[in-house]
């Protein structure tokens, strides 16, 4: 499948990976718009949030716990945003389903 995050999910592209199981991987941002800006992607392919479902939703909550432990270790006290682009509309570029996690400075509200 010619997606760009199963490659990096197969180390067929190189990241710079912040955590990985079983389950998900958890990686930089190759283009940061935060000091701290990264993704979090199930190993398993989902196309985006359109395709979330009963079938799959236990991985959703399993990116989200690690989310709040990573940036717990990572001592991001004063908050941090989560993003989801889904779709065209939504700034979706990289058709596999992925969580943005950007801190360590003020952002702003609402999106452009
Ligand atoms: P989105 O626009 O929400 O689909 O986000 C895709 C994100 O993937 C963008 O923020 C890109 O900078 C990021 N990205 C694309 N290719 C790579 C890569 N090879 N390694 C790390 N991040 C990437
Ligand atoms: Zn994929």
């Amino acid at each position: 499948m010619d997606c760009i995050f199963c490659k990096i999910i197969n180390k067929e592209i190189p990241s710079k990976i912040i955590y990985e199981d079983e389950k998900i991987l958890i990686f930089n941002d190759i283009n940061p718009e935060a000091p701290v800006h990264f993704l979090v992607i199930p190993k398993e392919h989902i196309e985006s949030a359109k395709k979330i479902s009963p079938e799959n939703k236990d991985i959703i909550s399993y990116i989200f716990i690690k989310i709040a432990e990573i940036t717990k270790k990572l001592n991001l006290k004063n908050g941090f945003r989560i993003v989801n682009n889904c779709g065209t509309d939504g700034g979706q570029t990289v058709n596999h389903i992925h969580f943005h996690v950007l801190g360590s400075r003020k952002l702003s509200w609402p999106p452009g």
